[in-house]
Parts: C-alpha cells; structure tokens; sequence
C-alpha cells in the first residue's frame, strides 16, 4: 500500500468552496490502476477515470516519475524562452494525431477557445466581418464563455446571458440542416462538432462516422474550417488514437485535453491544411502553454499509451464489453453502444439514482449522461479479468434496477 497524508480538513469549521458542484459524499485517498480507495481501504472499481482523465489508470508509475523528476528539475520557465519538453511533446503529439502545429492550452474548454479564435480568424482573414460557426444540438464544449455558447444545452448557458455570438445550431447528424445554413448564411466559416458526443449521451450521428466525411465534404466545397471537439474522444479513448481516424478524413483544427495529461491539467489545441498559419505572433497565448512539467507529462502518456499497446486495447476491450452485455442485457430493452472504452447504455428509464446504487452496494464508481444514459469511461490499460469484474457488476447492477 502507498503511503499517503490526509488533507488538513478542520471539520468544525464550514467550506469555503463555491457550491458550483454537486457532490457525491464520498472522498478517495489514493488509487492504483483501476481501483479507487477510500481512508477505510475500501476498494472501488473506477469506471469513470475522473471523465476519461486518467486513460492509464491511477498513479502509473511511468506518470508518476515523469511529474516527480521534472518536478524536482523544473516546474516553470516562460514561452519567452524555448521549452525543450514542449517541443518534443508538440512532436509526439502532433505525429498521434496527424496534425502540423500544436498550442498547448491547461483544459478543454480553453482548447476549443483557441479553435474558436482560429475560427474567427479565418473568417477575417477573407474578409468576412462576422464570421460564424456551426455548432450541434447536445453539444458539450466547455464553461467558459465562448464555449457554453457553443455548447447545445440551456442548463449550461442559464443565467450568463448575454451569450457569445456567432455560433448557428443544428441537429447533431442532420447534414440538411448544414447545407440550408450555407445558403441562408453566407459568412459561415468553420464547423465544430464532437465525433461522439460525450457529455450529451454517448451519441454516435444517426449514419455513424460518415457523418464526419460529409462533414468534411462541405467544409471543403465552402472553403470552411473542419472542427472537431476530441477532448473527450481523443488519447486512444475509442480505440483510435483520436475518433476522427475511424474516417479516411482529417479536420483542419482539433482539440483535446482529458486524456492527455492522465490528470495532469493541460490541452491542445492543433492545426493542419488550412488552419496552418491562421494565428500568428501576438494573437494567442497563456502564461501556463506547455510549461516544462507538463509537456513532459504529455510526452510521456503519448509514449506510454504506445509503449503499452493501449490503443489495440481499448479497441478490444470495447468490442468485448459491448458484446458481453448485449448478450447478458438481451430481452432488457437496452442498447449498449459506443467505441473502444468510451460506452454508453441507455435503459428504458430515467437512471440517474443508479450512481449512487453502483458506489454503495457494487463499489463501482460511473456515471449516468442524458438522464438514462449509464456511461462507462474505465482506463485504456483494463485487463480481461478487470473487464469481466465490470461486466459483472453492470449485469448485476441493470438486472436488479429493471426488476
Ligand atoms: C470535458 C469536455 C470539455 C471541457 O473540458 P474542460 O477541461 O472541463 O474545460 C469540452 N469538450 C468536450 C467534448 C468535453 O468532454
């Protein structure tokens, strides 16, 4: 067992904490792999990975003398200075993901802001003086302002009126929809959307991934930014490297963060075609961009994730889990769906208590989207036997709740 020190908490005394959370009442203090601890030594099964975070499972010992070596060398420098480990990273990354530049951001929604400014910057540069963006219905993409405009869900913009202009929505996997806003606006500049939707449930586009060709097909014909939103579905998360590579095509701008740190906090927004080039010296920027720590945490996830196979793993894994309980779930009217270890099931019925049924009486720890929707994100490097043990608790878990 690690060693491990228990936070300071003066019990007596109230939070401080903006209640912006809701709170489930239970703290971990240490993990390894796919388990979750509590102070009791209770072990939990993590299906959740802190939201597709920590695809290598908990303290990999690969990530964990990456961040104490180069914790113990340097922490920080400046982008006034060249940083050799953002470099490096930049490579790795940029090589995983078929992409030519690479902006280090700290999160996701800080990544698709800088997609958003690529966007705006593209339109201007061909003199369009109000470029827009298309975005999706039950679309997730972050809490700052730019991106909860961006995103398709009301609960996420109420109350921070007035919200960001510039984007037009559509249905998720409704080309039409696209080709009727081409013609009724004309200064449309890029499209950004997610190859899965996370957050919104687990939601493949109704003609599956061909969804992103045609997609591709007219951003090419209006000369538009391709977009996508991977700060979920990017890191090996759906058995590619990035979702976009289940395609024969490539976006011009993607983001991700999630999996790319293993909860280490950093993003990237990335360029390739005709996003090269859009921002330029002075346009864009972060104090945080690719620090020496972190980039080397970047590098070594990447190499980690290779390394390890994890990507072949999460692809087999995936299939095997979605096939177990297809088969164990039959007759239960519930559909089983997704890619690689990112798997969504959706029961006939409203399911958000089974979170806490899960934690308490199976020790597994996942998360209900959408209202009815059970999401499972475990972590790339899952066993066989680990696969089953969920399989297990899951079969349980809907069998009782559907009884
Ligand atoms: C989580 C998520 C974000 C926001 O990322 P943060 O790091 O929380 O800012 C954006 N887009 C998608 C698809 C996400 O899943």
């Amino acid at each position: 067992m690690n060693n491990f020190t228990l936070a300071p908490v003066q019990t007596d005394q109230p939070s401080h904490l903006m209640p912006v959370f809701g709170r489930q009442q239970i703290s971990f203090v240490r993990g390894r792999g796919s388990y979750l601890y509590t102070e009791d030594g209770t072990e939990y099964f993590d299906a959740l990975t802190g939201i597709a975070v920590c695809g290598l499972g908990h303290s990999h010992p690969a990530i964990t003398a990456a961040i104490t070596e180069q914790a113990a060398t340097l922490i920080h420098t400046s982008n006034i200075f060249e940083v050799p480990w953002q470099t490096a990273a930049a490579q790795k990354l940029a090589e995983a993901a078929g992409m030519e530049e690479v902006f280090f951001s700290n999160s996701g929604a800080e990544s698709n802001e800088g997609a958003i400014k690529i966007a705006r910057k593209f339109g201007h540069l061909q003199g369009v003086a109000n470029p827009k963006i298309i975005v999706a219905d039950h679309s997730f993409h972050g809490r700052t302002l730019a991106t909860l405009s961006a995103t398709g869900n009301k609960k996420v913009q109420e109350g921070f009126a007035p919200l960001v202009e510039g984007f037009i929505r559509v249905p998720f996997g409704d080309i039409e929809a696209i080709e009727e806003a081409a013609i009724n606006h004309p200064d449309i500049v890029a499209i950004l959307v997610e190859p899965i939707q996370g957050e919104g449930g687990v939601n493949t586009a109704p003609q599956g991934f061909s969804y992103l060709e045609e997609i591709r097909q007219i951003c090419n014909q209006h000369n538009w930014l391709m977009m996508l939103d991977e700060v979920q579905t990017g890191n090996g998360r759906t058995g590619k490297y990035f979702a976009y590579q289940h395609t024969n095509i490539i976006p011009d701008v993607l983001t991700t963060a999630k999996g790319l740190g293993n909860g280490f906090p950093i993003g990237a927004v990335m360029t390739q075609g005709r996003g090269v080039g859009v921002l330029t010296a002075g346009n864009h920027g972060s104090t945080y961009s690719g620090t020496p720590l972190g980039s080397r945490v970047v590098y070594t996830v990447i190499e980690t994730i290779q390394k390890e196979n994890l990507v072949a793993n999460a692809a087999e894994k995936g299939a095997y889990i979605v096939q177990q309980l297809t088969e164990k779930l039959n007759g239960l009217n519930v559909t089983v769906r997704g890619f690689g270890l990112m798997l969504g099931i959706e029961l006939p019925k409203p399911c958000a208590e089974l979170v806490d049924i899960a934690r308490d009486e199976y020790q597994l720890i996942m998360n209900v989207t959408a209202g009815s929707v059970i999401r499972l994100l475990p972590a790339l490097n899952i066993t066989q036997e680990q696969a089953d043990q969920l399989i297990e608790r899951i079969e349980k878990l809907v069998k009782a709740y559907l009884a």
